[in-house]
């Protein structure tokens, strides 16, 4: 029998763990740095009762397996319909922007439709992220959303970023549609994969996840960091000084941290690794003594009058996460690289002030916060830079041929198969190739 190791218990690890569990193979452990399970999906509830995600965390589902996982992890879920918004010059839009945005004054949806009409003759050409925003949507829509929106999320010059990713994750535009918008003064909110979404009942997002805990008994092994592997003898050292061998090694730490610690890696391999661009983040969850205001979900900030990119009315999506029905949630992501250095006490100070700047407290409010509540993530987001796919074509031939397989959020560093979804598929897929020879479909480099 085939002995496979496991490194991380986040959804990718816990997703493989679980088909070997359902295939009835035994000889296999996961080894997690942290004393839980869950990585960056899992929740915290603090000392006055308020459940945190890392970041805020919607559930959709491409694949059966996920489904079933889903079904098998949760009693009860809450359904809810996107309720998702846009803040822009003093006002919320529905999103997205850029079918929305005739909701803003005279001037600005001129210049965005004369924008989306130029579009294609002005930037008829594109290699970057950049490019493309402005091929795609013309100078309106990128000066007053895309471009400043999307360097909040990745802290990262969308010139320095690939275009080939976004397919699902962007709305693009359809030009009909948008007149139609715009004659009609309709409300267009409804594109996207995540236009209806179920969140855990208990446990906030986490709770997909915390029973797989209790599920793997003894083949789990929290409190255990990998510090080294030696790729020929095939054994792998924890920082606890325990040893393990494996047959094969499948791995969801981020590849930039993992190749340091793989043995005899050549200098192009390292150097490759070493070259992956990612984002960081802070978290930072405000919690009131208040009836919730508002039955928003979410809603994004492309402006500079806050840090955040987006905010959260997070007990919005179960009654259980706030401490009773007198209290609610914010939770607000703010990201940050060397592009976009933050600090935590600019990431707490400023996401306060943002809160009251764009209008969701009010300065009295501030007397009902009971809890500002921050987490943070050195690897939050994994970059679609130019030149990712190259680097993890060097890194995957390398690992691969090692019987190594790096896979899920920071494994795969793939942010269009970076999801929750995905990256529970991504390990079951992950075992169906070690152990009988399947294609993998969700991660492919
Ligand atoms: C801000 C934010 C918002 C998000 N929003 C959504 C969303 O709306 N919908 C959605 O589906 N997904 C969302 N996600 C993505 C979701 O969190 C990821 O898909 C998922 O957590 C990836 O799982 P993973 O196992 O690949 O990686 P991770 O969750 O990163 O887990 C990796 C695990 O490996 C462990 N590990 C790493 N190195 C070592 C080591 N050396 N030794 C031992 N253990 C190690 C880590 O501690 C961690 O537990 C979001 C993520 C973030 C950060």
């Amino acid at each position: 029998m085939k002995r496979i190791v496991i490194i991380g218990a986040g959804p990718m690890g816990l997703g493989a763990a679980y088909r070997l569990q359902q295939l009835g193979h035994e000889d296999y452990t996961v080894y997690e740095q942290n004393d839980y399970v869950g990585g960056l999906a899992a929740s915290f509830v603090d000392d006055a009762g308020f459940t945190w995600d890392i970041g805020g965390h919607v559930i959709f589902s491409h694949y059966k397996f996920f489904d079933d996982f889903m079904a098998d992890m949760v009693d009860e879920t809450v359904a809810h319909g996107r309720e998702s918004w846009v803040w822009l010059q003093d006002q919320f839009i529905p999103y997205p922007f850029q079918n929305n945005f005739h909701f803003l004054n005279k001037e600005v949806v001129l210049e965005c439709v004369l924008g989306l009409h130029e579009a294609e003759k002005k930037y008829p050409n594109y290699s970057n992220f950049r490019e493309w925003i402005l091929h795609r949507f013309g100078d309106g829509i990128a000066k007053y959303f895309m471009l400043p929106y999307n360097f909040k999320v990745w802290a990262t010059p969308a010139e320095l970023m690939d275009h080939g990713w976004i397919a699902e994750r962007v709305s693009v535009i359809d030009m009909k549609m948008i007149l139609r918008n715009i004659l009609g003064q309709k409300e267009d909110a409804g594109w996207g994969p995540n236009s209806t979404f179920d969140f855990p009942l208990h446990g906030g997002t986490g709770g997909l996840f915390s029973p797989m805990k209790e599920r793997l008994g003894d083949h789990l092994k929290l409190r255990r960091k990998l510090v080294s592997v030696d790729p020929e003898s095939k054994t792998l050292r924890f920082d606890t000084g325990e040893e393990d061998h494996y047959d094969v090694l499948l791995s969801g730490a981020s590849l930039d941290q993992l190749l340091p610690l793989v043995k005899g890696a050549p200098a192009a391999v390292r150097k490759a690794a070493a070259e992956m661009v990612f984002a960081g983040g802070w978290i930072v969850g405000v919690g009131l003594r208040q009836p919730v205001p508002s039955n928003k979900n979410w809603m994004y900030f492309p402006e500079s009058d806050c840090p955040f990119y987006r905010v959260t009315y997070l007990s919005n999506y179960s009654p259980l996460i706030a401490p009773s029905e007198n209290h609610y949630s914010l939770l607000c992501e703010i990201s940050e690289s060397p592009h976009k250095p933050v600090t935590r006490e600019e990431a707490v100070e400023q996401t306060l002030q943002g809160l009251v700047n764009t209008k969701l407290l009010s300065e009295k409010d501030r007397d009902d916060i009971v809890s500002v509540h921050v987490i943070r993530r050195d690897h939050t987001y994994p970059v679609p830079f130019v030149g990712r796919d190259e680097r993890l074509k060097t890194l995957h031939t390398w690992l691969e041929a090692k019987e190594i397989l790096s896979r899920g959020r920071f494994g795969g560093w793939k942010y269009e198969v970076g999801n929750m979804d995905h990256s529970v598929q991504q390990g079951k897929e992950a075992i169906d190739r070690i152990l009988n020879g399947d294609a993998e479909t969700v991660y492919t480099w």
